[in-house]
């Protein structure tokens, strides 16, 4: 049986930017963006890819229920919802925190029938947990979804996307990601390598080269050293959920040279990455280089710092 479900309807597109380019100081022949935010499903972004792995599991088990975790505006979970509309199974997602407003991605989750379980002062993690074991008392056979739905399992979502890129335009030399949960970037290196592999930490996690090298070990192919792995760690600001100046000027650059929507969260941050990456020199401005869109449009609706900017 494969291992994944399909959850794609193709390949997604992957553009050339010569606007952008230029205004990077990258020729326009060596500079593509892979838009995995253009993903049918639910609003898109990158989780589909993962879930496709995690939900052939959840079918092989049966599940009728999918419990998962994530901040208010995770599109972690916001997918899952989606998903689990897609293929009948009822979806509780544990989100951080107090209720929060019914917009932007939580507006989504609702939508698409989920129901929402906010931890309050509690640790997400555990409040599913105790969410989890009251469906298995009540019958209802929940499958879990780790964090951001990554794992060893789920991040070949991301080395499908590796060949996938590789057969719209052959061998290039470096892509550009996001780091939250760091399934993603794992993906991308066990097909790419970890020169090939440039990660931006977002803040999602405490220690990204530890989670990405964790995720790495339990995948097919030669372990990788934690210390080759390439991520910029300097994109984080004041934390996961401020818009940091450098991600601010990011989205406003997409936006204004090719139309280009990013998020403030994680692909502002990425950009911000290649932005700086260009010009210290870390990232080559004469390398095939694509720059990975990994969704997140609707957190740009409920985000207080994109919402309080006066453009
Ligand atoms: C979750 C997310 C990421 C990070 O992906 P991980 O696999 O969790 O590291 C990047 N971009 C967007 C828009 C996301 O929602």
């Amino acid at each position: 049986m494969a291992s994944r479900i399909s959850l794609l309807s193709g390949a997604t597109p992957i553009e050339r930017a010569p606007r952008l380019a230029e205004a990077l100081g990258i020729a326009a022949d060596r500079f593509w963006i892979k838009r995995d935010d253009l993903i049918g499903l639910g609003g898109g972004g990158n989780k589909v890819r993962k879930l496709q792995y995690s939900l052939r599991r959840a079918l092989d088990a049966h599940a009728r229920a999918l419990v998962t975790t994530g901040a208010p505006q995770s599109n972690h979970a916001r997918l899952t919802a989606a998903a689990g509309a897609r293929l009948g199974v009822d979806v509780v997602l544990v989100l951080t925190g107090a209720p929060a407003p019914i917009t932007g991605n939580v507006l989504l989750d609702s939508l698409f029938g989920a129901s929402i379980v906010w931890a309050e002062g509690e640790d997400a993690e555990a409040r599913a947990d105790d969410v989890t074991s009251q469906l298995e008392r009540d019958g209802r056979q929940p499958f879990r979804i780790p964090f951001g739905g990554s794992d060893s399992h789920s991040a070949q979502g991301y080395t499908d996307a590796a060949d996938e890129i590789i057969e719209q335009i052959g061998e290039f030399d470096q892509i550009v990601t996001a780091v939250g949960s760091g399934g993603t970037m794992a993906g991308l290196v066990s097909r790419l390598g970890p020169h090939s592999v440039v990660g931006v930490h977002c803040g999602a996690v405490d220690d990204p080269r530890s989670t990405v090298t964790g995720l790495l070990a339990g995948m097919p192919g030669a372990a990788v050293d934690p210390s080759s792995l390439r991520i910029d760690l300097d994109q984080v600001g004041e934390g996961y959920e401020h818009l940091t100046p450098a991600a601010r000027q990011a989205m406003e650059l997409f936006a204004r040279t090719e139309g280009v929507v990013l998020d403030p969260t994680y692909t502002a941050r990425a950009a911000a990455g290649l932005i700086t990456g260009l010009a210290d020199g870390t990232i080559g401005a004469n390398e095939r280089t694509v720059f990975l869109h990994s969704g997140g449009l609707p957190s740009v609706f409920a985000h207080e710092g994109v919402a309080g900017i006066r453009f």
